[in-house]
């Protein structure tokens, strides 16, 4: 927080949406760092991992030597919230992965990768999260993953009509399988800040 009150967010820019979560979070009154080595994890609050391809940021990550670090930061209660291929990153167990495919972990869960298959790889639908209030939040998924099973450590916020959870939340780990970050609604992000603000205070 530097003393000038406002959050340092990281936002893991690796590879997929990270400009479009940085500009969602600038909104909010967040500073944006950029995170790609592992020494600017020392000036974050709290990290968002955005959406892009799961099996590309999880090689990049241990090439550019981020992985253990990153595991290291979850573990002790580092913010960090996934959308997309960053649910996946967060995953504790992964289905339809590709071969060797890794992911940090955190959220004691089991995610299948590209759930959808192709006919309907990307779609939008209304979701009822209480957590964010009435108003359901528009959800846009384009070859998400599902949460095919939630452990005891984790909750399910969201899931579709027929039951497949799209949103989880473990402490200070949020994880959508859609992403708010290219709808205009911030209320997922203003509520992973209010995360990231109570654990820097
Ligand atoms: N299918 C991608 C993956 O496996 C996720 C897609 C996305 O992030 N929009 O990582």
């Amino acid at each position: 927080m530097a003393g000038s009150g406002a959050p340092q967010v990281g936002v893991l820019a690796l590879q997929g949406d990270f400009r479009e979560h940085a500009a969602v979070l600038r909104g909010l009154g967040a500073d944006v760092v950029h995170v790609r080595r592992p020494e600017e994890l020392a000036l974050i609050d709290g990290l968002v991992i955005p959406g892009g391809e799961s099996s590309v940021m999880d090689k990049l990550s241990r090439t550019f030597g981020l992985a253990d670090p990153l595991k290291d930061a979850i573990a002790s209660g580092l913010p960090v919230y996934g959308t997309c291929a960053g649910l996946i990153m967060l995953a504790d167990r992964i289905l339809e992965g590709i071969t060797g495919q890794q992911t940090l972990g955190g959220l004691d869960v089991e995610v299948r990768r590209n759930a959808f298959g192709s006919q309907l790889d990307s779609f939008e639908t209304d979701i009822d999260i209480p957590v964010l209030g009435a108003e359901p939040v528009h959800a846009v998924f384009i070859r998400a993953p599902i949460v095919d099973s939630v452990g005891p450590n984790a909750t399910a916020l969201a899931a579709l009509e027929d039951g497949r959870v799209v949103a989880v939340e473990q402490g200070n780990l949020l994880g959508t399988s859609f992403h708010p970050e290219v709808t205009g609604d911030i209320r997922f992000h203003a509520y992973f800040l209010e995360k990231v603000r109570t654990r820097a205070r």
